[in-house]
């Protein structure tokens, strides 16, 4: 990735993952001025920004097009972990009460040749949380079984592609 100098403006290179012993932010010295950059991990910046957004407007529910009324957990909070594949470790916060999962135009970007363009969506209601396949190419599977819709309980985890995520439900912290 290309990182730009706050102090001086020269842009520069990086290598590798530097987000590694810190998934949000990583400390880098400038080549050309010495002195000490803190860059924020985009990936993370990007869903964090969505977050705000999120709270700014209080838009939190939604229909789902079989007219069922979406909405998210007052009180808990939902987040989707990436358990296997490229992005393992990333969590990433459902501030939507439905999101989509796939390769481009969705709200979760996978970068995985297995994976569908818009590959699942997960729906959340005062039922549960939704997981629906998009007709993809490779399918959605929960415990190994092909599916095209499935309720999934706190815990639990489904495969795209080469990815594994699981969803993890808590409480919202005060
Ligand atoms: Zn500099």
């Amino acid at each position: 990735m290309e990182v730009r100098c706050h102090h001086c403006g020269y842009a520069f290179q990086v290598t590798g993952d530097i987000f590694v012993v810190n998934r949000e932010r990583a400390d880098l010295v400038c080549p050309a001025c010495q002195r000490s950059l803190q860059v924020v991990n985009p990936k993370l910046a990007t869903f964090r920004s969505g977050s705000t957004e999120k709270k700014l407007s209080s838009i939190t529910s939604a229909v789902a097009d079989d007219g069922r009324l979406l909405r998210l957990p007052e009180d808990q909070e939902v987040c989707l972990k990436v358990l296997e594949g490229e992005e393992r470790g990333t969590v990433y916060p459902v501030t939507k009460p439905r999101i989509t999962i796939g390769r481009s135009n969705v709200d979760i970007t996978v970068n995985d040749p297995m994976v569908s363009r818009v590959h699942c969506a997960l729906e959340i209601s005062d039922e549960g949380v939704l997981l629906r396949d998009l007709e993809s190419a490779n399918g959605t599977r929960v415990d190994n079984q092909p599916i095209s819709a499935a309720v999934l309980r706190n815990g639990a985890a489904f495969r795209i592609g080469n990815h594994v995520f699981q969803l993890v439900i808590s409480p919202k912290k005060p």
